[in-house]
């Protein structure tokens, strides 16, 4: 006999009622009353604000702990967390912790096996999946995290209305302040954050792991402030970033680093870049196997890779004793030392060559299985 799941009202009618009336009203309001840019430009800054706070506070602050913080950050965090109506920290943070220890089985809350529409807001609607107990030993001592749990209510009332409200005072516009700044925001950032859940698992590539449906994708990061590297993510969850290179649209990556350079954050937690690209190699490896390449030969290749990437690390770290040598060095070891700079600069130039050449004979055996 099947179950029938019971639904969680109290979440189900807001998740329906807040973007039915919500929009509603705002297309009634925007017909009504006159809007400013600077409204706009607020409005564009708290719904930035309050996704920030969940990807960088909710999930990589709490749920992973990937950097540590001060209590001012925390409760900054914590605010514009609660003004997204996504429940408390502390629940957010274990059911996915729960979702990165058991991705795409049935204990995963949200698993994508369950469909796409259930992994993006579905599972917010059953009790059985909503209703799972917070297991967060190391959060549940944090007094803050007590308090936001507590007394969610008037967190999330106080930032993500009346704070709205009161916005909107400022502008003269309390009602557009409730509907623009309050409902829109909520409906637009909470979009955002289920996206993770749905098309992270759905768009992109398996860079790192063909084995699990979490995917890296451009556009997903865009849409998500720098989620949707969740292939990445799922591989290394330690790491504060989700996109690894400078170029990858990762602007929760870069707020933790704005607020280290603040002394807002410490302890960034990176996983060493020979550890990531190992991981890609061997995920590739397999793939290529299963396609008819010699294992021999991607083991060799594999090696001849992660070997000049190391090469490459140890020249460099060798170049810059020598430099600081060179800096601080007497007349008669000038020369000597001018010397072995240059030398270090070759050997570093041919690694390097050596590392691309490797690399494109392997991109090579990729893009053939590919085609
Ligand atoms: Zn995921
Ligand atoms: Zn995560």
């Amino acid at each position: 006999m099947k179950i029938k799941k019971q639904i969680d009202w109290p979440v189900a009618l807001f998740l329906t009622l807040n973007p039915i009336v919500g929009l509603t009203l705002f297309f009634i309001y925007l017909y009504f009353f006159d809007t400013t840019v600077a409204m706009w430009v607020v409005f564009l800054v708290f719904a930035a604000l309050t996704n920030l706070s969940i990807t960088a506070g909710y999930h990589r602050l709490f749920a992973h702990r990937s950097y540590e913080t001060n209590t001012f950050m925390k409760f900054w965090l914590l605010f514009f967390g609660s003004s997204a109506f996504q429940g408390p920290a502390l629940k957010w943070a274990s059911d996915h912790r729960r979702h990165h220890s058991h991705i795409d089985t049935t204990k995963d809350p949200y698993s994508i096996k369950k469909g796409f529409w259930y992994a993006h807001m579905g599972w917010l609607f059953y009790k059985d999946s909503v209703d799972l107990d917070i297991k967060a030993p190391d959060l549940e001592k944090d007094r803050l995290l007590q308090h936001q749990n507590k007394h969610y209510l008037l967190w999330s009332i106080g930032a993500g209305f009346v704070f709205p409200i009161l916005i909107g005072l400022f502008f003269g516009a309390p009602l557009g302040g409730l509907i623009i700044f309050g409902s829109l925001r909520i409906f637009l950032t909470q979009q955002s954050t289920f996206f993770v859940n749905s098309l992270c698992h759905t768009l992109g590539e398996q860079t790192y792991s063909k084995e699990i449906s979490a995917r890296d994708s451009f556009i997903v990061a865009v849409l998500t402030h720098g989620e949707g590297y969740h292939n990445f993510h799922h591989q290394f969850q330690l790491d504060y970033r989700n996109g690894i290179k400078w170029y990858h649209w990762d602007p929760t990556k870069w707020m933790i680093q704005l607020m280290n350079l603040f002394g807002m954050a410490k302890k960034l937690k990176t996983i060493p870049a020979q550890e990531i690209l190992k991981a890609k190699l061997n995920s590739e490896a397999k793939w290529l196997e299963a396609k008819g390449v010699s294992a021999e030969k991607l083991e060799d290749l594999k090696l001849k890779i992660l070997e000049t990437q190391i090469k490459i690390k140890k020249f460099k770290e060798e170049y810059a004793i020598i430099k600081r040598d060179w800096k601080n060095s007497s007349q008669e070891r000038w020369n000597e030392l001018q010397i072995q700079i240059a030398e270090m600069k070759l050997n570093i130039k041919n690694a390097k060559a050596e590392f691309k050449f490797a690399l494109k004979e392997w991109q090579m055996y990729t893009q053939l299985a590919t085609a």
